[in-house]
Formats: structure tokens, C-alpha cells, sequence
């Protein structure tokens, strides 16, 4: 019983599997099946079935390039068919194959689903023999162009249908040219064409050791064999590697067989290739090139200069017009600009190709908005169509493409964008110079805080450590200046101010440019292209915010970033870092006095000298953003950041310490020298004066005063000194330690929200608390809040209306969401310490160390710190926003960590229910096209599914 049913179901899989059908006509094949069909094949049918002049050919699946593979031969029945729809394109044709009085020709074409590099290439002029030949001169009664044919097939077939290396058919054809003396091969006689056909059969037969094949039906079986074989051919393996092109992706290539119609029968001939709309610019008009009297490939080849497609229009005018009919055919079918082949055969226009055009990001974004408008897609096709960190491309300068040179050091691309400037080695200097106008690059081996005013000064910033996550990259990208960073090949010496990379020295003053999107150093200025925003952009971004639901906000510390955010479109903003204010050069020695202070009066006494340049600037802030939400957040790193290094102070006090004995060293020196020898009697009197200079500051005691103070702040510097700073005490830890920092802050917003509402601006602050772990950290702020808003409300006479909010970036604060909800009035998620935390990796040292092993291993498929942990760090957030709002339904929460600005951390925060993402300035537009493609997606049940490790 059982036997008989697996017989049977043999049976059965045996009529399946004949079943199985490995040819489609052009005019039958399903065009919307790529992987099926491949590109190229699916292109051919669906033109033929919409009416496009194509010539008649068929299909041979992906699928028999599969079973090919699999069974190591042609599989069953192929060549039958193969053979049944050859007959077929003869009745179709009226021609036959290997018939010399009607030989058919065709072109045998491979084509994945995916266009490949490596895979084997096309063989024209199929079916040409010494009979047909003769055939087809009887009939086209043009010898030369038969012969013509003649070579380039034996050319095209020797060398991929047999292995043999082209080298020899090219020296054969070089010589002939010289010989009849053609300069090109136009100007080849019919003679010297025939000359060349026969040495090229003598070459094949030379490393063959066989005749080159007489009869087409061989020739046909070589090249599908050829074809089919090619697909795990080294070079095509490699780049389906290289580009992770999967199985899913493409499996098999197609092999395409077509009627070969001739572009190189005459002047009423021709050949081009060209896009629906420019690729360059997305304007609407044929764009492309076209030979007279050439075949196939010679358009690309560069043999001779093609002229442009919309010459064709004095040229032949009565086809152009034909062509601008196939554009709006081809355009209405596929809804996308394509890229096509055509071929004019005796004044008749045939298409040999079409896809999806490849254009640059200005053309894709006007295409888009037009098509729009007339009417072939919707808005909502329009903007998924475009990559939202493409839009990256148009906000930043950038080098000309057309600039080919090798960089003098390489780097890594810490933010985006281009710039050139003079070489400065450190952050005062460059202050200095860029006050004075000149263009700067801040060139450091890496950054500190205390660099932040060189930062604002400088163009771009470029450091030999460090990598996209080091201080610089960081600082950079918030302010959207271009960086490289850990160019490694720079060797930067401060003392002698100069950076070395091999021989070349730069020195301080010499221009450079960097490429922060390459990651390139170059010496000197290079050809450089401004930020260049398609005009089609204001269209798509509201497009975008009419689809979206998540709003886009600014992570925005200076009244200039905020007013780039609003400029490129920001509801408000999610973050302004109050600590980067006192990081300006004239702020840091109040901020330090501040943290020295020994006691709680002298502390508010430096907290009082602070807070008017506080007010000043949220007063600037409230003035950009009039109308929008602006989110404080109170201060948030360790103090020590504020101060300098440890080592950097013993040094300081050690020198000073040596001071009395570099005195009486000095003293000695005159006398020294009269024993040293008479030639450094010169130097006596200066080193007099020298002395007498240096005694009058001893005999001050200002070494001493210098002394007792720099070893105060050692002191000081080792009692904040942390194991674990960034689990120290900082933000509201550190607000609760020294309370007068937080009061400062607090009434410096409040009193310039007055300031602002009295100009009858409208200013919405929101007051927000950083690392809160309970809600009772809360319960200890909010009375000073209320306490300050009340007394400045009474002083200046106004009402100020503001929110109280927390991040939440501690994972606790996520699992005790609930209970903080009923202090906070808004939750914004700090994704950058929330993932530190909730891995227990500190950032830098997971970047430098083991993150990149844990990625190769397959441990951790991305670095979370770039891509959002959604399955971890996106539970916690997914219960906080649960929890937060069963307390408090109206709760506002969104996100302001780096991956607020990643258009896949955006589609997530879109699903998970926030209110707003909060990102780099220069980020807002792509954030907003992103939160539009979360919404569409969502819509039309697009949403990517997150895969669990
Ligand atoms: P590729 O993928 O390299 O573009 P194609 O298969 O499209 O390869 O063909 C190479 C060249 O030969 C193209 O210029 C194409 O237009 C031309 N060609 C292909 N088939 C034919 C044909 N049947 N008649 C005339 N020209 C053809
Ligand atoms: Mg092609
Ligand atoms: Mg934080």
C-alpha cells in the first residue's frame, strides 16, 4: 500500500517536473516576475504586451539556470523547447535558422533579477555561418554590412561562447585598420572586413584546436551553456557576495534570445541608448545618446562619439517622434523613469531594452514630485520612493565628484559635508583667527570640551584618534560641520605645530581640505560644490508632514542651531544642552570657579556671575523658536568635564614648584656662560634682563599664588575624580548635590521666558531633568522649580507657562515609568545611556574593543549605539510608554538620543507611539522624510518586521 502510493507520487512529480515550463515567449511571460524572468527578460515581455515595437523573441527561465546547476547538464526537455519556439520565431519572422536564403539571426542575452557585473555578456548576430553569410548578402545586397556582422560575431562568440582571449582578435582587427589604412571602423572596406572575418576563424581554430562551429544549432547550444554557466562563474560569485545579493534577491540568470534587428544597415540606421527624463537633473526630455550605421554595443563601446538624443530630432524626425511616444508609453506602464535600448533598423525603431532609470538624488526628487503632478503616481509613492538619508547628499558641501586625486591621509567619515581652511593645532588660536575671518581647520590628535569654542570657530575638524563616536564626531555633527576623525596617518606634533604624513609636513597656517563624507585629508583647496536643495525638496517635505504622524524636533544647544532647525523645518526642540554654554571660552573660568567653590555662598556667588549669559542665550532660543515647545535639559555631565586633566595639573605644579630653583639657575647663567667660552657672551645681557623679570615675579610671590591655586583645583580635581564617571555623580545627582547649579539654571530659563514674553514673544519652556532613576529625584526638584517660576512670575509680571519633564535614559526609570509619570509631564528617551545602560557597555571602550568582534562573530548583528536596539533598549521604551501613560494618558514623549535622526530608529519610535523624535539640525529633513515613510509604511502594511537574535 505504501509502496504504491510513493510510486504513484513519483509518478506524479515526474508529470510535474515535465511539467514544468522553461521557455516564454515575449509575448506571453508574466513582466512583473524579475526573479522569474530576470530584468531584461521581464523588460522584453511586458513591452511587447504593451505594445512597444520589440523585436520577437523568447525567455529562458532563471529555473533552468537552476536545475542546469543542480544537475550539472541542460535538464530534461529544455532543448526541445528551445527548439519549438526557435521554430516559432522562424514562422514569425519568415526566416529560418541556418537558412541561407533567409537566415534568421538572433542575439543571445543573459539577465538576473539583478543586474550583475561578471555574468556573461551578449553574443549578436547568432546563426551567421559561410552559408548564411553568402545568404544574407544575396539579400540585404549590402556585402559590407553582412561581413560587419560577420566579424563581430566571431568576435563576440570566440571569445564567450568559446574562452578565447579577446587580446588576439583585437590585434588581428588593429592591424587590418592599419594595413587599409582605416582610422576607424567605419572606413573599413568590405574587403578588409572579409579579410578580418577569416583570420578570425583562423585565431579560433588556433586556440580551440577545433573549427569554429558551422552550424547554428551549435552555436546556440555553446552560448546557452556559455550563458547558464556564467552564473557561477569566479567574478559573478564575488559580487553577489560583495553587494549581498541573496538567493531571495535573485536566483539563476535568464537567457534571452532575440531577433536581431541591425542599427548598422545605413544611414537610415542606428543605435542609442537613453533615459525617459535627464538623469542628472530630472528634467523631463529624452536624454541620451545614438550612433548613425552602428550596432549594439559601439554606442557605449566609445569606438566613436555618440551624438546626443535630441539631435535625433533634426536627424530623423519622424522617429523621434516615435520615441517620444514609447517615453509616455513606458512611463504610463511603469510609473518610474527608465532607462532603454533601441535600435533603428531602415528607418524603423525597435526597443531592445527597458529598466528602472538610475538617476542622482536632485533628479530623483524632482522626477518624483512631478510625476506627482502629472498624475502617474501618488504623494505617497513619491516619497517612499526616496531613501531619506539620501536627502544627506543636499545639505552639506561637497566635493566636485569630477575630482579624482589621492587623499594625503584617510579617516574615518565622522560628519558629513566638506570643508577647507588653515591648519590650526589648537582650539584658542583658532578662535582667535576665525574672529578675524579666516577659515579654519581645527586639527587636533583628539577633542576635549574644553576645545567646544574652537569647534564653533573652525570649518571642520580633523583629528588623527578617534572614532565616530570620539568627542569631535560627536561635537561635529550636532553642529553640522564636516569631520574626519582617527586619521591615523597624521602624525600632529604640538610643540613644533606641525602634523607629518611621511615626508609632507603641514605647519600651522597651510591650507587642507577635508571630505567628512569620504573621510578624506587633502592638501590645498579642491574643486568644491555648494549645498545644493532641490527645489522639489520644500514639495516633499510637506508632502512628508501632511503623511506623518511623529513630529521632527531639534537637538539645538546655541540661538544659531536653533535657528537651522527652524529653517529646515523643526516643531520645536527636544534637547538643548545647557552644559555647552559654559563650555565658551568666556564662561569656562566662571563654570570652574563654580565647581571650586568650597562653600555653598561662594558657589551661588559664581552661579549669579553665570546666570544673566545663561538668560541671554534662552532668551535668543525662545526668540528662534517663538510659538514651539523648547526642551532644557538641566545640567547633565560630571563636573570634572569642566576642569582640566589630572596630569595636565601635576605638571602645572611641578613646574612651579621647580620655579625657585629655575631662578637661581638663571642667576648662575651669566657666570656659567664666561666658563662655557667667549662666543655666548652675547646672550649675557638678555639673560639678565630675563632674570631681572622673572625675580620681580618671585619676589611678588605670584609663583606662589599660582601655586597654591592650581594645587586647590588638584585637590579639588581628585575629589570629583570618579572610577565610573558617567555612573557618577552627574546630572541629577550632581543637581541635587550642589543645589545652586540647578537653581541657577532653572531661574535663568524662567527669567528669560519672562524677558521673552514681554516682548510679546511667545516662549515655551520646558524644564527637563537628566539620569532620573525614581520618581522621589523629581519630588526633591519640582519645589524649587515651582518656587523660582512663582518668584519670577511675581517679578517680572507675567505668566509663564512651562512643562516639567525627565529624561529617560536610566533603565530603571523605564520599569518605574508609572510611578515617574505622576511628576513628569513628559517622558524624551536619552537612547544613547539607555543603551549603555541596558548592555552594560560603556560606548567607547564597546567601540573600540569588542564590538567590532561581536559583529564579525555574529554575536551582535550592529552596533546599537548606531542602529537602535529595538528587541533590548525598544522593550524598555515600549514599557515606559505603556506604563508612563496608564498614569497620565496625555503624557508627550519622544526621543532625543542620536538615534532620534535614523530613519529606522524613527519608523520604531513611529511604532511604539511618540509624539516627536528630536535629532541634529542638519538631520531634521531626512528625520521628516523618514517619519512619513514610517506612517506610509504602517498604512499600507509595509512596516519592516524586527527579527529576534
Ligand atoms: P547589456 O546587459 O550589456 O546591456 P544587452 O543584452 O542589452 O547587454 O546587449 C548588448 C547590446 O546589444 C545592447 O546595445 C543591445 O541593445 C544590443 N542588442 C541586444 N540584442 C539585440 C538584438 N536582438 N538586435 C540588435 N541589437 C541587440
Ligand atoms: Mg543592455
Ligand atoms: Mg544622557
Amino acid at each position: 500500500m505504501a509502496r504504491k502510493s510513493t510510486g504513484k507520487k513519483e509518478k506524479e512529480k515526474k508529470k510535474m517536473a515535465k511539467k514544468k515550463r522553461y521557455c516564454f515567449a515575449f509575448e506571453e511571460g508574466d513582466g512583473t516576475n524579475k526573479k522569474f524572468l530576470g530584468g531584461k527578460g521581464a523588460g522584453l515581455c511586458t513591452m511587447t504586451q504593451i505594445g512597444l515595437p520589440v523585436p520577437p523573441g523568447f525567455v529562458i527561465t532563471t529555473e533552468a539556470n537552476v536545475d542546469y546547476i543542480d544537475k550539472g547538464k541542460f535538464p530534461e526537455g529544455l532543448m526541445d523547447e528551445v527548439h519549438e519556439f526557435m521554430e516559432d520565431l522562424e514562422k514569425k519572422t519568415d526566416k529560418g535558422f541556418g537558412d541561407p536564403s533567409k537566415p534568421l539571426l538572433v542575439s543571445v542575452r543573459s539577465g538576473s533579477a539583478v543586474s550583475m557585473p561578471g555574468m556573461m555578456d551578449t553574443i549578436l548576430n547568432l546563426g551567421l555561418t559561410d552559408e548564411t553569410v553568402k545568404g544574407l548578402v544575396a539579400l540585404t545586397k549590402n556585402e559590407r554590412f553582412v561581413y560587419d556582422a560577420y566579424r563581430r560575431f566571431l568576435q563576440l562568440f570566440g571569445k564567450i561562447g568559446l574562452g578565447v582571449k579577446d587580446e588576439g582578435f583585437e590585434e588581428i582587427f588593429e592591424a587590418a585598420k592599419e594595413k587599409f589604412n582605416a582610422h576607424v571602423d567605419t572606413e573599413l572596406t568590405t574587403e578588409a572586413l572579409k579579410d578580418v572575418c577569416d583570420r578570425f576563424k583562423e585565431y579560433i581554430k588556433k586556440e580551440t584546436g577545433k573549427p569554429f562551429p558551422q552550424d547554428p544549432w551549435d552555436q546556440l547550444y555553446i552560448s546557452i551553456d556559455g550563458v547558464f554557466g556564467s552564473w557561477m562563474g569566479k567574478r559573478a560569485v564575488d559580487y553577489r557576495r560583495q553587494f549581498n545579493i541573496t538567493p531571495e534577491m535573485a536566483l539563476g540568470t535568464a537567457v534571452n534570445i532575440c531577433t536581431m534587428v541591425f542599427g548598422n544597415m545605413g544611414n537610415d540606421s542606428a543605435t542609442g541608448v537613453g533615459f525617459t527624463r535627464d538623469p542628472g537633473t530630472g528634467e523631463n526630455v529624452l536624454y541620451g545618446d545614438y550612433l548613425i550605421n552602428a550596432q549594439g554595443e559601439d554606442v557605449v563601446a566609445g569606438i566613436r562619439t555618440p551624438r546626443p538624443l535630441r539631435e535625433l530630432r533634426t536627424d530623423m524626425p519622424k522617429l523621434y517622434k516615435e520615441l517620444e511616444k514609447m517615453h509616455n508609453t513606458l512611463e504610463k506602464h511603469y510609473r518610474e523613469v527608465q532607462d532603454f535600448e533601441f535600435t533603428i533598423e531602415r528607418g524603423k525603431l525597435y526597443m531592445l531594452q527597458t529598466r528602472n532609470g538610475k538617476m542622482n538624488a536632485w533628479a530623483l526628487c524632482k522626477t518624483s514630485v512631478d510625476m506627482v503632478k502629472e498624475g502617474l503616481i501618488t504623494e505617497e509613492e513619491a516619497l517612499l520612493r526616496i531613501e531619506p538619508d539620501m536627502l544627506e547628499q543636499f545639505l552639506h558641501r561637497r566635493i566636485d565628484p569630477d575630482f579624482k586625486q589621492e587623499p594625503l591621509a584617510v579617516g574615518i567619515s565622522a560628519s558629513p559635508g566638506a570643508a577647507t581652511g588653515k591648519v590650526v593645532f589648537d582650539a584658542d588660536r583658532a578662535e582667535h583667527l576665525g574672529n578675524e575671518g579666516e577659515k579654519i581647520i581645527l586639527t587636533r590628535v583628539e577633542t576635549k570640551p574644553e576645545d567646544i569654542h574652537g569647534f564653533f570657530a573652525a570649518q571642520g575638524i580633523l583629528t588623527s584618534r578617534g572614532g565616530k563616536t570620539s568627542h569631535a564626531a560627536v561635537v561635529a555633527r550636532g553642529m553640522g560641520k564636516p569631520c574626519v576623525s582617527g586619521a591615523e596617518g597624521l602624525d600632529i606634533n604640538y610643540e613644533l605645530k606641525e602634523a607629518r604624513v611621511g615626508d609632507v609636513v603641514m605647519k600651522e597656517g597651510d591650507i587642507v581640505t577635508i571630505d567628512g563624507t569620504a573621510g578624506a585629508v587633502y592638501l590645498g583647496t579642491v574643486p568644491m560644490l555648494d549645498p545644493d536643495l532641490p527645489k522639489a525638496l520644500n514639495t516633499l517635505m510637506e508632502w512628508s508632514d501632511k503623511h506623518a504622524k511623529i513630529e521632527v524636533w531639534a537637538n539645538a544647544d546655541t540661538p544659531d542651531m536653533a535657528a537651522k532647525s527652524r529653517e529646515h523645518g523643526a516643531m520645536g526642540i527636544g534637547l538643548c544642552r545647557t552644559e555647552r554654554m559654559f563650555n565658551e571660552a568666556d564662561r569656562l573660568p566662571w563654570m570652574r570657579n563654580m565647581i571650586l567653590a568650597d562653600t555653598p555662598e561662594e558657589r551661588k556667588r559664581w552661579a549669579d556671575k553665570l546666570m544673566p549669559l545663561q538668560r541671554e542665550d534662552f532668551v535668543e532660543i525662545f526668540r528662534s523658536m517663538e510659538g514651539l515647545p523648547v526642551t532644557i535639559r538641566l545640567l547633565d555631565p560630571p563636573l570634572h568635564e569642566f576642569l582640566p586633566s589630572i596630569e595636565e595639573l601635576i605638571s602645572d605644579v611641578n613646574r612651579l614648584k621647580d620655579f625657585s630653583q629655575t631662578m637661581y639657575a638663571l642667576e648662575q647663567l651669566p657666570g656659567t656662560v664666561t666658563v662655557l667660552g667667549p662666543e655666548l657672551y652675547k646672550y649675557v645681557p638678555s639673560i639678565e634682563t630675563v632674570t631681572r623679570e622673572f625675580g620681580q615675579f618671585k619676589a611678588k610671590g605670584l609663583d606662589q599664588k599660582l601655586l597654591k591655586q592650581k594645587e586647590k583645583i588638584l585637590r579639588r580635581v581628585r575629589v570629583l575624580t570618579e572610577y565610573n564617571p558617567m555612573l557618577g555623580n552627574r546630572g541629577v545627582r550632581c543637581g541635587i548635590s550642589f543645589p545652586e547649579i540647578y537653581d541657577m539654571q532653572i531661574q535663568s530659563i524662567f527669567e528669560a521666558a519672562a524677558i521673552a514674553l514681554r516682548d510679546k514673544i511667545d516662549a515655551r519652556p520646558e524644564i527637563m531633568v537628566p539620569n532620573v532613576c525614581t520618581v522621589q529625584e523629581l519630588v526633591w526638584v519640582k519645589p524649587r522649580v515651582e518656587k523660582l517660576h512663582k518668584e519670577v512670575e511675581k517679578r517680572y509680571n507675567v505668566k509663564i507657562k512651562y512643562k516639567f519633564g525627565t529624561m529617560v535614559e536610566i533603565a530603571r526609570a523605564c520599569l518605574r515609568a508609572a510611578r515617574i509619570a505622576t511628576e513628569a509631564e513628559f517622558f524624551s528617551f536619552g537612547t544613547n545611556d539607555l543603551t549603555q545602560g541596558t548592555f552594560s557597555f560603556s560606548r567607547e571602550d564597546a567601540e573600540n574593543k569588542f564590538l567590532p568582534i561581536y559583529n564579525t562573530e555574529g554575536i551582535l548583528e550592529h552596533n546599537p549605539f548606531e542602529i537602535l536596539d529595538e528587541l533590548g533598549v525598544g522593550r524598555l521604551m515600549q514599557i515606559a510608554v505603556k506604563e508612563g501613560r496608564e498614569t497620565r494618558p496625555d503624557l508627550k514623549i519622544g526621543i532625543c538620543g542620536e538615534h532620534g535622526g535614523q530613519p529606522q530608529a524613527i519608523e520604531f519610535c513611529h511604532k511604539i507611539g511618540l509624539n516627536y523624535v528630536s535629532c541634529s539640525p542638519m538631520r531634521i529633513p531626512i528625520a521628516r522624510l523618514a517619519a512619513a515613510h514610517a506612517a506610509i509604511k504602517e498604512k499600507k502594511g509595509l512596516a519592516a518586521v524586527t527579527r529576534a537574535l
